[in-house]
C-alpha cells in the first residue's frame, strides 16, 4: 500500500507519526532515503496517513488576507551574524522565543553525525541548531512534541524544510496561536548514508578525523558561499576553508545529482510558503539594496501572517532591515524553481553506494579535480594560527577604538 508514489514523497514522516494503529514504519530505500513502509495486516484503513500528507494538497498563503511581505535583513551583532547562515535571523527569532520561556526545534547533527530534529529549551541546546545542513533529517516523535508542547501553553517555534513544516501541518490539522513556523527557501536534501560518505572520503582525502563542517565560512569568505572543515590530524587541528562551488558535495547537489527524488520537483519552491516566516540567502543584494550592508551574509525574509509579523516585530531592535519586494527577493530562485533532477543521478548514486564516494568523485569529473585541488592548495590553516590572528586582530581593534575614544574625550 503507497499513499503517495516514492517520486513525490518528501519522507516529512508524518504518515508514520500519525497512524494509531503504528502500522506506518520508517525504512531507507537503497540509496538511504526515508519513506514510510505500510503493514496491511495492521492497517484498519482509518485513512489518517492520507489525511495528514500533504503531497496531493494544494499549497495555499499561510492567511488568505495577508500579502507576503519581503526584507532584507542582518543581524546587528557581529558574533551572532558570522556564526549563524546568511544575515543570521533564525537564531535571534529562536532566542526570542527561548528568552521567554518558549522552545525551539530545528535540525542538528547529534554526537554520531547522525541528522535529526531536536528540541531547544536553553539557549544552550539551540547552538547545534545553526547553520544549514544538506541532508534530510529525521522527524520522529517531533510532531507529537510539538503538538504537546503548543497544547501546554509554551510558545513554540519549528523550523525545518517546507515539506517538513507542511507534515507537521498536516499531523496538527489546526493552527495554534503560540506556535510559529520557519521554513528556509530549500534547494534539496541528500540522504545522510551520502553524506556519510562524503565525510569519510574527505577524511581520507585530509588524513585527518574532520570534527566539525559547516556550510558557510564567512570568517574567510564573508556573503559568498563556502565551506568550513575543521579536523585532527596527529596532534594538531586544521581548519580548511573554500569556496563551495569547490566542494563536491554542495556541486553534486546543486547539480540535482544526489537530492531525493522529490526534490526535482518540488511544489515548495514557490512564493506561497508554508512558513510564518521563511528564511534564506539574499541573491544578488549589492543589485538589490545598493545601500545595504551586506558585509558577512544578508537574509532574504518573507513574512506571511499576522503572527509571523509579530514575532519578527520582536527582533526588529536588533537587526539591519530594508523592505523588498518579490521582484528582488526572487534573484534567490529557490522561490520560483525546484532544482531540476540530473538524468544521471541514478548512476551516480549507484556509483556511491557500489564504488564508494572516491570512485563517484572520479567519474563526476572536473569537478573532482577542482575539490581535489581546493584540499591541496595550502588554504589549509592550522588552527592556532587562526586563533593568533584573531587576537592580534582583536588587539589591534582595541588599541584602534581606544585611540579614537581618546580622541574623543579631549575634545
Ligand atoms: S489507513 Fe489508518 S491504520 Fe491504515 S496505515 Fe493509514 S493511518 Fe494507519
Ligand atoms: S506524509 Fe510525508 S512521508 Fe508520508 S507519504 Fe506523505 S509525503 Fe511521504
Ligand atoms: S526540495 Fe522540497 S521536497 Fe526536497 S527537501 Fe526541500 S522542501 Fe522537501
Amino acid at each position: 500500500m503507497l499513499i503517495v508514489d516514492h517520486k513525490h514523497c518528501t519522507g516529512c514522516g508524518s504518515c508514520i507519526e500519525a497512524c494509531p494503529q503504528l502500522a506506518v514504519v520508517k525504512i531507507r530505500d537503497k540509496y538511504k532515503f526515508i519513506y514510510p513502509s505500510f503493514d496491511s495486516e495492521l492497517c484498519s484503513s482509518c485513512g489518517r496517513c492520507a489525511e495528514v500528507c500533504p503531497i496531493d494538497k494544494p499549497l495555499e498563503p499561510r492567511t488568505p488576507d495577508f500579502a507576503a511581505v519581503y526584507y532584507a535583513a542582518k543581524a546587528r551583532q557581529k558574533g551572532e551574524l558570522v556564526d549563524s547562515h546568511s544575515g543570521g535571523i533564525f537564531p535571534l527569532l529562536a532566542k526570542s522565543v527561548i528568552s521567554g520561556g518558549g522552545v525551539a526545534y530545528g535540525c542538528a547533527f547529534d554526537e554520531n553525525r547522525h541528522p535529526r530534529h531536536i528540541r531547544a529549551a536553553s539557549l544552550h541546546e539551540l547552538e547545534p541548531l545553526r547553520g544549514v545542513k544538506p541532508v534530510q533529517s529525521d522527524t520522529d516523535g517531533v510532531y507529537a512534541s510539538v503538538k504537546d508542547d503548543a497544547e501546554s501553553g509554551k510558545t513554540v517555534l519549528f523550523s525545518g524544510t517546507p515539506c517538513q513544516c507542511d507534515g507537521l501541518r498536516g499531523y496538527l490539522g489546526r493552527d495554534y496561536e503560540n506556535l510559529l513556523v520557519v521554513d528556509v527557501l530549500c534547494g534539496g536534501v541528500t540522504s545522510e548514508g551520502v553524506f556519510n560518505r562524503y565525510v569519510n572520503w574527505l577524511e581520507h582525502k585530509l588524513g585527518g578525523k574532520i570534527s566539525d563542517i559547516r556550510f558557510e565560512n564567512k570568517r574567510a569568505f564573508g556573503h559568498s558561499r563556502s565551506m568550513r572543515v575543521i579536523y585532527r590530524r596527529k596532534k594538531f587541528r586544521y581548519l580548511l576553508s573554500f569556496p563551495s562551488e569547490l566542494d563536491m558535495l554542495c556541486s553534486m547537489s546543486s547539480g540535482g545529482y544526489i537530492n531525493r527524488r522529490s526534490c526535482g520537483s518540488c511544489k515548495y519552491a514557490s512564493p506561497v510558503r508554508v512558513g510564518d516566516i521563511s528564511l534564506g540567502r539574499f541573491e544578488n543584494i549589492r543589485r538589490a539594496h545598493p545601500n545595504f550592508p551586506y558585509d558577512n551574509g544578508v537574509s532574504l525574509v518573507i513574512v506571511s501572517s499576522n503572527k509571523g509579523m509579530e514575532f519578527f516585530s520582536r527582533i526588529a531592535g536588533q537587526i539591519y532591515l530594508e523592505p523588498s519586494d518579490f521582484d528582488r527577493a526572487s534573484a534567490n530562485r529557490l522561490l520560483t524553481s525546484p532544482t531540476p533532477q540530473s538524468k544521471n543521478r541514478g548512476a551516480l548514486l549507484t556509483d556511491i553506494y557500489r564504488s564508494g564516494f572516491a570512485k563517484a568523485a572520479e567519474g563526476y569529473g572536473r569537478l573532482g579535480f577542482l575539490t581535489s585541488a581546493a584540499v591541496f592548495i595550502k588554504n589549509v590553516i592550522p588552527d592556532k594560527a587562526v586563533i593568533l590572528f584573531d587576537r592580534a586582530a582583536r588587539k589591534v581593534k582595541s588599541i584602534v577604538c581606544g585611540l579614537f575614544s581618546n580622541f574623543n574625550l579631549g575634545k
